[in-house]
């Protein structure tokens, strides 16, 4: 039997053992809590700083009743766990956010017809299962279209742009695993996201409106506050409550969405964890996006997700990103993060930097790189 609040002490069960469990698990020693990984790596950045770690796959029932019955909560960073994983460790303690709210992001189909039926817009799309439904689908929907794996994509991968009609077989070949899902492309102005905790009472705390810049697909800047208008923002903000009510979700909840050239606000993808987008607030904010997520899987109150500082976050990404880890140390006013990853291998979160500014002082467009200045680069 699990008690909420959990009392100092207790033990968070975390399903995966990256930089989100890592960061997740160092708020959670700061409340007074010990952290559980659950991780395939022998070595993971989460369990470095962590009381207690099973290393085992995440479908092996043995483990997963082992690591549930250890713990007094269980949370995640890494959503990709099976629906019968998930339902086991469920059936053993109170599993935040529920299995519900995971299955839902974990295939592209289920989550757009989520939000769709919630009022809450997306691309146009179509689900593809068939080479022929892919050539139905282009005709309704028109190109330029972006064709993506329903399941286990992220960061770019599993994601294929259709230009032109010649396009489409190399593309249906190379995606996998099928089924696909096919969306307009959206020409966007901004991408932005609103990380947002909700509590087992249906408290909320929603984090400032943030603009995320890509590189390669890959988050590389994230500009706090978005420089957007007061409409887009309590859209955005709006969209963001929306979401986390209808899940009936309890913990962290992130909602990446595109700006586009009307200014409409359309849902990218949602993801019910700490998110790439929120490490800003680690070092911006009296109460972070991690120690945020721990209250709210603790069942303690949460505070008002309010920010002290605008902030300029930068992941270190690869190889090119540790070599700017000397500078990032050397620098006056850089915030260094490193997630304690042995290989810098490419495209690898390997850390990210944090540089604060007043409230109300964040740098347009050249300022942002002058504020970085040697670390803009990589
Ligand atoms: P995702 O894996 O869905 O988060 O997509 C990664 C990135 O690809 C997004 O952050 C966008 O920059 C781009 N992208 C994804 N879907 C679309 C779309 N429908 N229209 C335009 N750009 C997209």
């Amino acid at each position: 039997m699990t008690n909420f609040p959990l009392p100092p002490n207790a033990t968070i069960g975390l399903v995966g053992g990256g930089q989100l469990g890592r960061m997740s698990a160092l708020a959670a020693a700061r409340l007074g809590y010990r952290c559980h990984i659950l991780t395939r790596e022998t070595d993971s950045p989460a369990a470095q700083v962590s009381h207690a770690v099973t290393i085992s796959d995440y479908s092996d029932p043995v483990s997963l009743r082992a690591f549930a019955n250890a713990v007094d909560v269980i949370s995640f960073e890494f959503e990709n766990v099976s629906a019968e994983g998930l339902d086991l460790l469920a059936s053993i303690r109170p599993v935040r956010p529920a299995p519900s709210v995971l299955r839902i992001s974990q295939d592209r189909v289920d989550e757009k017809t989520f939000l769709n039926g919630a009022g809450v817009p997306t691309a146009p799309w179509a689900p593809v299962t068939s080479r022929g439904e892919l050539t139905e689908a282009v005709h309704r929907l028109g190109l330029p279209a972006v064709l993506k794996t329903t399941r286990l994509g992220y960061d770019g991968k599993g994601q294929a742009m259709l230009r032109v009609p010649e396009d489409l077989d190399a593309a249906w070949e190379q995606l996998d695993p099928k089924p696909l899902v096919l969306e307009g492309f959206i020409n966007f102005a901004q991408e932005i996201s609103v990380v947002v905790a909700r509590g087992a009472d249906g408290s909320v705390s929603s984090f400032d409106t943030v603009e995320n810049r890509h590189r390669d697909h890959i988050l590389d800047v994230t500009l706090a506050p978005a420089r957007i208008s007061q409409a887009v923002d309590q859209a955005a903000q709006a969209i963001a409550r929306r979401v986390v009510e209808a899940l009936d979700l309890i913990g962290l909840l992130a909602v990446e969405m595109f700006v586009d050239s009307s200014g409409k606000v359309l849902v990218n993808e949602i993801a019910p964890r700490p998110h790439n987008s929120g490490h800003w607030t680690i070092d911006a904010c009296p109460a972070s996006q991690f120690e945020l997520h721990i209250r709210a899987i603790a069942g303690l109150p949460l505070p008002p997700a309010t920010r002290h500082s605008d902030a300029v976050m930068k992941n270190l990404i690869g190889p090119e990103g540790m070599a700017l880890w000397p500078a990032a140390l050397a620098e006056p006013g850089i915030i260094p993060h490193l997630y304690g990853k042995a290989a810098a291998l490419p495209g690898r979160k390997m850390g990210h930097v944090t540089r604060l500014f007043p409230r109300g002082a964040l740098p347009g467009e050249f300022g942002v790189d002058a504020a970085l200045g040697v670390l803009a680069k990589g």
